[in-house]
């Protein structure tokens, strides 16, 4: 990265390029190499959102991914989980630690992240497996989201609730930039689908919100799990949605 280095990188394609970031549309970028469950950063006005975190352990690589967008931790004003599950709140606590970014949740996933509510068991036959075979840990949250709000370090960042995967399960849709953060409300896993039914509080609300998410427009859909989807999103998860619903 020297600047005496004749063929350096210019900035823009080493964004593209980067090892853990890559842009998927206008200032959003996925984060690479991290484990279950995908993190997004929104960059709007040199100040950066994250939407998940992941599973633990794993802080340092966002880090990395914000550092190679050329921002510094402090710029992360803001994490968003779409729900309380541990691939994506795991990373919450270092990242605030590190950052002192706002930590935000939906008013109905509060009592699930602080601790006041048990995390849900997989339903059987994968009930045996307690909680994601992960230990169940408490957050503080430092604001609480309702449909409707817009992210403060995001100004284009609208919060949809989209419960069913869990009681407080949000989306964000962010209308200029025509894109959708989707969280578990579907994935894109060999194809879309709705969230597992058995890591699921409740599967009929969960395809009503899969049934909103589909009216709405946008280009690009980044799920919490599986592929982006970068063009024509909201067309082909509404023939999805027409598929089964
Ligand atoms: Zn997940
Ligand atoms: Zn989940």
């Amino acid at each position: 990265m020297s600047i005496l280095n004749p063929n350096a990188t210019p900035a823009r394609t080493r964004r593209l390029d980067g090892r853990r970031a890559y842009e998927v549309s206008d200032g959003i970028f996925a984060i690479r190499g991290l484990k279950t469950g995908r993190s997004y950063i929104f960059e709007e006005a040199g100040a950066l959102t994250l939407i998940d975190t992941s599973t633990g352990h794993v802080a340092d690589r966002i880090l990395e991914a914000i550092a190679e967008i050329g921002h510094r931790p402090e710029d992360l004003r803001t994490i968003v989980a779409t729900h309380y599950h541990h691939d994506h709140t795991g990373n919450v606590a270092a990242l605030v630690e590190r950052t002192g970014a706002t930590f935000c949740v939906h008013a109905d996933d509060v009592p699930y992240v602080d601790g006041r509510e048990p995390w849900m068991p997989l339903k059987p036959p994968f009930g045996f497996m307690e909680r994601f075979g992960t230990e169940e840990y408490s957050l503080p949250v430092e604001r609480t989201l309702h449909d409707g709000d817009v992210i403060e370090s995001a100004d284009d960042l609208r919060v949809l609730h989209a419960p069913g995967h869990t009681p407080g399960h949000i989306a964000l849709h962010s209308a200029r930039r025509s894109v959708l953060f989707a969280g578990d409300a579907l994935m894109n896993t060999l194809g879309l689908r709705l969230p597992l039914s058995m890591a699921s509080h409740d599967m009929d609300e969960a395809k009503q919100s899969a049934r909103r998410l589909a009216e709405l427009e946008y280009d690009v859909a980044l799920p919490g799990h599986g592929n982006p989807i970068l063009s024509e999103a909201s067309v082909k998860i509404a023939e999805w949605v027409q598929a089964w619903g």
